[in-house]
């Protein structure tokens, strides 16, 4: 199942209702494993607290530990960095599913990292069972 997002500059999104009503539909009451993915080179998905303040210091924090470099990428489209911290953060995530809910800590959320916005994205959501 697709999830569909319209992103700003950069930003961090709260995913995590689209991805229970994905999961409840896709288990059909069912425990598992939910894998949620996204298609994008300078996305990421990651698992943290959705507190606004966080939200924006990642972004900041991820920035600032990627060295401002002469990258060659940058001769392309110019955002080598979305693209180093997309792979430091990873660009998907697995989830327990039990009797068809995500199985989350009281302060989890599922976080979408968009790097080289605005745009729009789309996160894939698979059910294993
Ligand atoms: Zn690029």
């Amino acid at each position: 199942m697709i999830v569909e997002l319209s992103t700003g500059k950069r930003e961090v999104i709260d995913i995590t209702e689209e991805v229970k009503k994905a999961v409840r539909k896709l288990s059909e009451g069912k425990s598992g494993i939910a894998i949620v993915f996204t298609f994008h080179t300078t996305t990421a998905l990651t698992v943290n607290e959705a507190e606004s303040g966080l939200m924006k210091d990642l972004i900041d924090a991820l920035f600032s530990i990627v060295p401002k470099m002469n990258y060659l990428h940058n001769r392309i489209d110019n955002n080598a960095e979305a693209h180093i911290i997309a792979s430091i953060v990873g660009n998907s995530v697995v989830l327990p599913v039990s009797d068809g809910e995500l199985t989350l800590g009281t302060w989890q959320r599922v976080l979408f990292l968009e790097l080289d916005g605005p745009r729009k994205r789309k996160v894939y959501v698979k059910f294993i069972r």
